[in-house]
């Protein structure tokens, strides 16, 4: 591992854990999995001793590792289940990924910015959970390891991607933070896919993503 877990980052952890409680985090197995990820790898070194404060740092690329406030209740919307096939839209710095994967999910990633997702791909290989990462534009999916039991946007969507919904089984979940109309952050949304196709649609208020852009970059 690039840098050691100490019985100290350990300590930490289980801090955070407890504060997520405090904050409405009921589901055992993300508060689990919080436990046992550790977020101090993911962040640059000169922000380790923040690693596990519940905020959202810079990872590069002018992009953020979410607040782990939001990690956690993305994940338990989720209702991930061991074995599950999920998509996630916005590697990032990989976090969520592994939080994902730590309760038993098999991970597929993607993310559009080509120097952080090298960056993160060489982070990951570290580490024992198991997570595929994609170079590639999230409103396209993965459609060769399709259909999936769930998906899970990181990045602040304009709209309900189309494609990703094509690539859903049915009964599967997405959570998506929506734009809001007034452009003043995003809805976090859970959408069902019912056995007819239609969309079943729940809102779990107010959050702040970075955008989700269209197409690979390196901006
Ligand atoms: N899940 C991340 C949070 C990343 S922030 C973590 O745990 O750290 C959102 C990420 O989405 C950014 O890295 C951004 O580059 C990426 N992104 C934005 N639009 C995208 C798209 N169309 N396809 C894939 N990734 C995208």
């Amino acid at each position: 591992m690039k840098q050691e877990d100490s019985y100290r980052h350990k300590g930490l952890r289980k801090q955070l854990v407890d504060q997520l409680r405090t904050k409405g985090i009921t589901d055992e197995a993300v508060l689990a999995a919080i436990n046992e990820v550790p977020r101090h790898v993911f962040l640059d070194s000169s922000f380790v001793e923040l690693a596990y404060q519940d905020m959202a740092f810079p990872i590069g690329s002018g992009q953020t590792i979410s607040q782990p406030s939001t990690v956690a209740f993305q994940s338990q919307l989720l209702q991930v289940e061991s074995g599950m096939k999920v998509l996630e839209i916005g590697t990032g710095s990989g976090y969520q990924a592994c939080v994902l994967a730590a309760m038993g999910a098999k991970v597929f990633s993607i993310e559009r910015q080509r120097n952080l997702y090298f960056k993160t791909k060489e982070i990951l290989e570290q580490l024992p959970f198991r997570v595929k990462t994609f170079l590639g534009d999230g409103y396209e999916g993965l459609p060769t390891y399709q259909p999936f039991d769930r998906v899970i946007i990181t990045a602040g969507a304009p709209s309900v991607p189309e494609k990703l919904v094509e690539q859903m089984k049915a009964h599967a979940v997405m959570v998506i933070p929506m734009d809001n109309a007034d452009g003043e952050g995003q809805t976090m949304l859970r959408i069902t896919k019912m056995e007819d196709g239609t969309l079943k649609e729940e809102a779990f208020g107010d959050f702040k993503f970075v955008p989700m852009l269209k197409e690979i970059g390196n901006d």
